[in-house]
Order: C-alpha cells, then sequence, then structure tokens
C-alpha cells in the first residue's frame, strides 16, 4: 500500500515512529514558528526538512552523514513547529527518537564528542555540579570572577558568561519558609527540586513552595530528587532517561502528593511523559502514567485557588514564554493572568515572545553559535519592550538572557516567575 505522501517504499532502519512522518502534509506552516530556519533560511533547519530528512534516512535513501547529523543536531527542540502545525505532527516525539538514532549510529567529531560527554557526566548530578563550580565560587566570594573569565577563551569562558552569580544576595527572593498555614484538606503539592536548579537557582524551587503556601495549598517535600531526565531525552539518551524516570516516579507516589510542580518548563514536560517514557515497563507503567496526571504549572495551580494578596509593584513586565512550557504544556495565559493581578504591575508583551532564547537545555552548551544569535534576538526584543522585568518560567532561560543582558550591560532584571510572585508576596 501506497504511504498517504506518496512514498511507497518501507522503511529500512528503525530511525523514529515511521507512521508518524505521514501527518506532515508539507505545508510550510510552521516555518515562520522555527527558529532554525528564521536564522539560516535552509529548508533542512526547518521541521518540515528535518520530517523529509527522518523519512529519508529511515527508508534509506540517505545517509547518516556530517550534514544529516548537522541538521538535527541544530534543532532546539523547542516544539514552536508543533504549535504552529494544523495537522498535528508530534514532532518532540519525532525529533527525540531521532537524536537516539543518532547518537547510536553518528560518529562524532572529538571536540563534540568530549563537550557532549561533559554536559552529561556533569550536569543532571548535583553534587558532581556542585563540585565543579567550587573554586569559581571561591573566585567569586574573592570578587575575582571577572578576572577569571577574563584570562578565559573560547567554549569555556562562552560557559562562564552563562552562569549565574553563584551566591545571590540574601533577599527575599532566597526566602525559605512557606509561612502560610494551609487550609483544611487543602490538596498536597511537591515540587520537583531538579538537577541544575537545586545547585543553580534554588530559591526558584523555595519560592514556588512559598507561593504555592500562600496560595494555601499543603506542600509536601520529595526526599530525593534525581533529574527528570530531560537533558537525557534531548541527548539522545532514553536508556538513563527512564532511569532517572523510574527513581522519580517512585519517590513522588511514595510522598502522597496530589499534584507534583517543577520551576524548570522542560522538567516538567519530561515529567508530564513519563507515562509514554515508561509505558511498556510492567512495574511502572501504571505509576507513571499516575506522575504524570499530577503534573501541574506554578501559575495554573495557584490561580485554581484564587491569587493570594500581593503588594503593590509599581513597575513593566515582560513575560518571555519558555518553548516546553508555551509549546509543550500549552501554558500561555496563566502567568500573565497572575501578573496582572498583581497591583500596579504593567505587562508589555515583547514581539515572538514565545520563540526560543537558544537555551533550550544543554543546546547552548553544545550549540553555542546558534543559541547566541537566538539569544541576540531575544535580547533585542526584550529591551524594546523597556520594561524593567523579563519574567519567565524557566531557570535555562533566566540564565541565557540575563548572560545576554550583562554582555549589553543592560539593567533590565530577568526574574523566574516565582521569585518575581515571591517578591510581590505580602508579608
Ligand atoms: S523543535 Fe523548534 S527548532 Fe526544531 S524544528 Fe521545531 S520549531 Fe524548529
Ligand atoms: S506545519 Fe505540520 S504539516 Fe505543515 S509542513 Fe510543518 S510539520 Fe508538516
Amino acid at each position: 500500500m501506497e504511504h498517504p505522501a506518496g512514498s511507497a517504499s518501507p522503511p529500512v532502519r528503525d530511525v523514529v515512529d515511521y507512521e508518524l512522518l505521514f501527518d506532515c502534509v508539507h505545508c510550510g506552516l510552521c516555518l515562520e514558528a522555527c527558529p532554525t530556519y528564521k536564522v539560516t533560511r535552509a529548508e533542512m533547519d526547518s521541521p518540515r526538512g528535518r520530517v523529509y530528512l527522518m523519512k529519508a534516512l529511515a527508508e534509506g535513501r540517505l545517509a547518516l552523514d556530517d550534514d544529516a547529523a548537522r541538521h538535527l543536531d541544530l534543532c532546539l527542540g523547542c516544539r514552536g513547529c508543533e504549535t504552529a502545525c494544523p495537522s498535528g505532527v508530534r514532532y518532540g516525539r519525532l525529533i527525540e527518537d531521532a537524536r537516539v538514532f543518532v547518537e547510536k549510529n553518528y560518529a562524532r567529531g572529538r571536540a563534540d564528542r568530549l563537550v557532549r560527554r561533559l554536559v552529561g557526566m556533569i550536569l543532571p548530578y548535583p553534587r558532581r555540579l556542585g563540585a565543579t563550580l567550587a573554586p569559581l565560587r571561591l573566585a567569586e566570594r574573592l570578587r575575582m570572577r571577572g578576572l577569571v573569565t577574563l584570562a578565559l577563551s573560547g567554549r569555556p569562558r562562552e560557559w562562564m558568561e552563562l552562569l549565574p552569580p553563584l551566591r545571590k544576595a540574601p533577599d527575599q527572593r532566597t526566602s525559605t519558609e512557606a509561612a502560610h498555614a494551609p487550609a483544611p484538606g487543602a490538596p498536597a503539592v511537591a515540587v520537583h527540586h531538579g538537577c541544575v536548579t537545586q545547585v543553580l537557582a534554588d530559591s526558584e524551587n523555595l519560592n514556588s513552595e512559598r507561593v504555592l503556601a500562600a496560595a494555601g495549598y499543603r506542600i509536601t517535600k520529595l526526599r530525593r530528587t534525581v533529574c527528570c531526565g530531560a537533558l537525557d531525552l534531548h541527548s539522545g539518551n532514553l536508556k538513563r532517561a527512564r532511569q532517572f524516570a523510574r527513581a522519580n516516579v517512585r519517590e513522588i507516589i511514595r510522598s502522597g502528593a496530589d499534584a507534583i510542580v517543577s520551576a524548570a518548563s522542560g522538567c516538567s514536560t519530561a515529567i508530564a511523559g513519563y507515562g509514554e517514557l515508561l509505558k511498556d515497563d510492567p512495574e511502572f507503567a501504571a505509576d507513571a502514567r499516575a506522575v504524570s496526571a499530577k503534573l501541574r504549572e506554578l501559575s495554573s495551580l495557584v490561580l485554581e485557588r484564587g491569587a493570594p494578596k500581593f503588594r503593590e509593584m509599581r513597575c513593566a513586565v515582560t513575560y518571555h514564554d519558555a518553548c516546553h512550557l508555551v509549546h509543550g504544556l500549552g501554558v500561555r495565559e496563566a502567568p500573565r493572568k497572575l501578573l496582572k493581578s498583581i497591583p500596579g504591575l504593567r505587562l508589555i508583551e515583547m514581539p515572538e515572545s514565545d520563540m526560543c532564547c537558544g537555551s533550550a537545555g544543554s543546546y547552548n552548551l553544545t550549540e553555542p553559535a546558534m543559541a547566541r544569535q537566538l539569544a541576540r534576538r531575544k535580547a533585542e526584543r526584550a529591551l524594546a519592550t523597556k520594561a524593567r522585568y523579563v519574567v519567565l518560567a524557566n531557570p535555562g532561560c533566566e540564565f541565557q538572557i540575563a548572560a545576554e543582558l550583562r554582555r549589553r550591560r543592560s539593567r533590565t532584571e530577568v526574574v523566574h516567575l516565582a521569585d518575581f510572585l515571591a517578591m510581590a508576596l505580602e508579608r
């Protein structure tokens, strides 16, 4: 039987779920929603081009050479194309599977291998990341971080520039106590503290708890948090992604939480996908589905019980939509609604607010050139609003946009939504 897209060739390689490729009708409506296409204007750097490419690879009409791997590597996995696609192409699923195929079958150059290995060995493990950053923490304490950065060049310097200050000032943003008593019978919420987030941006976890407590939820702590697996899903390491997912499923079920929240949008999407990821695991499939169903987004959950009492904040704010929140979970209005409920706050929309900033998990570490172009584009649009704050709900976007604003010596502050809401809470 001929497939609707006109190919009679059966797949000869297991690249992706082949049938899913036929959802694409090649209309091109996704092209302008794709950040990499916007930058390169090359069809093969567009969602449609990559669908062609996956199909050609699957049918054995194309070899997985440097060019093919390059076009797939350059995809941010931002899923902007899914939102734009009228045919319901499951692009996120396709690119995750294609990455597994690339990792198994493509021989990367030595430098690329080294970078990816370092990222995979360090980032998902908070202790390793903490130990790696210890010398920098010391340099920062001695006020020598600027000097250390200047002494570096190339990739290490770019990485250093992306890092946020390692010691945030002990202001209200790092307040840890949930000072509000939960309403009787209030649902229990657990915040998944993530891996990178708990080392570099723990205030976002603690303030998520604080804001949820202020909205009347009961906060339950997870005893042990491991990486959600998103970094592995985005880099083709399905085996370890499943290991992390099982550990998290076990702990979330044990906690008895009614809902699970993450301060990182990529982690939220990964947890929402546990049901699919572990569907063939006889021991975990049912619990994984239950955990996925518990995944909620901070602002939507807060609004369910009515926005807490906020103090007046006379300021202009622009909101950046983190990709996995807006394109993965479809959350667009709730954060805006919550921000607008703060007395005195003026929300100014920036153009392309839902276009990827180039952070994309570890993309800005492995694809720095494209990531930087997208960071510049985002910074220009944010600065054009003249807002004092760029608010967003993902630490990776925060580091990426803040680094670009620092390079421009801008005084615009980039603040995570949880930190911002905690600042606005009445004491
Ligand atoms: S996931 Fe993002 S970068 Fe990749 S094809 Fe879709 S829109 Fe383009
Ligand atoms: S919008 Fe959807 S159907 Fe149209 S080309 Fe893009 S992926 Fe294919």
